[in-house]
Formats: C-alpha cells, sequence, structure tokens
C-alpha cells in the first residue's frame, strides 16, 4: 500500500468564504457511505477471501468498514459470502429482516449471486429468491479487489440515496414482492 492518506470528497455544493452549501442528502449520504458497518454472513470458500480482504494488505478499513458487525441490529451492509443451502435461507432471512434501515445486501462471488456452480435441489439459486440484492460481486471466488469493489460500488448507491427513498411507493413494491414487511 502507498501510505497515501484517503480523504473523503466532498459533495457537489456552492463554496464561497467561509461558507459551504449542499444538501441533507449529500451530507447524509456522505457519512454512512463512509461509515459501513458489515454483517459477514460467510458460509464458505468466498468467506476466505472476505478474510484477506479485512486483513493488513487489502484493508477494508481504509473504507471506513473496519467494524464488522455479527449482530444484524448494528450492522447496515450484509455481505453473504458463499454457498447457501435452502435449509439456511429462512436463517439468512431472518437476519435481513433484523437489520434496521436503511440496509443493503452484496451477493459476493458465484455461489451467493446465483448457485455458482452448484446446480442442484439442495442449493439456493442465488440470494435474490429470498432477499433483494444491491450489489453482485462476480469469480468463483472474487478476489479481494473485486470485493472492494463491490463495497465501493455500494458507497455509490450509499452516497447517491436520497433520504425518501425507504418511504417510496418504489421500496414498498419490493418488499412487497419479497413479502418483507
Ligand atoms: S463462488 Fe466459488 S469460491 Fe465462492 S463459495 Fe462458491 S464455490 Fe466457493
Amino acid at each position: 500500500m502507498s501510505g497515501k492518506v484517503n480523504i473523503a470528497e466532498a459533495p457537489p455544493g456552492i463554496e464561497g468564504p467561509g461558507f459551504f452549501a449542499t444538501t441533507l442528502d449529500a451530507v447524509v449520504g456522505l457519512g454512512r457511505k463512509n461509515s459501513i458497518w458489515p454483517l459477514p454472513f460467510a458460509t464458505s470458500c468466498c468467506g476466505i477471501e472476505f478474510m484477506s480482504t479485512m486483513s493488513s494488505h487489502y484493508d477494508l478499513a481504509r473504507f471506513g468498514s473496519e467494524r464488522l458487525s455479527f449482530t444484524p441490529r448494528q450492522s447496515d451492509l450484509l455481505m453473504v459470502m458463499g454457498t447457501i443451502a435452502k435449509k439456511m435461507g429462512p436463517v439468512l432471512r431472518q437476519v435481513y429482516e433484523q437489520m434496521a434501515e436503511p440496509k443493503w445486501v452484496i451477493a459476493v462471488g458465484a455461489c451467493a449471486s446465483s448457485g455458482g456452480i452448484f446446480d442442484t435441489y439442495s442449493v439456493l439459486q442465488g440470494i435474490d429468491k429470498i432477499i433483494p440484492v444491491d450489489v453482485y460481486v462476480p469469480g468463483c471466488p472474487p478476489r479481494p479487489e473485486q470485493i472492494i469493489d463491490g463495497v465501493m460500488r455500494i458507497q455509490d448507491l450509499i452516497g447517491n440515496e436520497s433520504l425518501r427513498r425507504r418511504n417510496s411507493q418504489e421500496y414498498k413494491d419490493l418488499m412487497d414482492k419479497y413479502m418483507i414487511k
């Protein structure tokens, strides 16, 4: 790593001597996107790549995400990594439901995204069959750089999300589709 310090970019706004004005959405988005608390739901090999992503060489702390949360109520990003057996489906869904809004989901790797090579009766053919997914990371397994790229795509979504989105009809329709209250 270069040792360069990453500083969050200011959102677009109006600047003048001694003042800077922007929208509430942009300020909240800036704070949220640089302090994501991920919940790693790792069941198999992709989880090992995530361990590497967290460790010193790749260091997810550079993105403000070093605070992993193993309790759904204190996390806002569900990272699903590994093969999800159909029997595990209800557990994953319960974890998702216990997370407070606003929350986001990344499907890391082929298994979480689509069942991967396990096209079989016992494996869920993608977690989006049971919970909504915001970003898919391809690969079997994806390299840590790809996982970081997935987190950066989530940061883009979070930074640009309207504060009203979770109350919108579109979002309610999405939750209705998954029968999530
Ligand atoms: S996508 Fe590949 S590496 Fe990841 S959990 Fe599935 S089989 Fe393992």
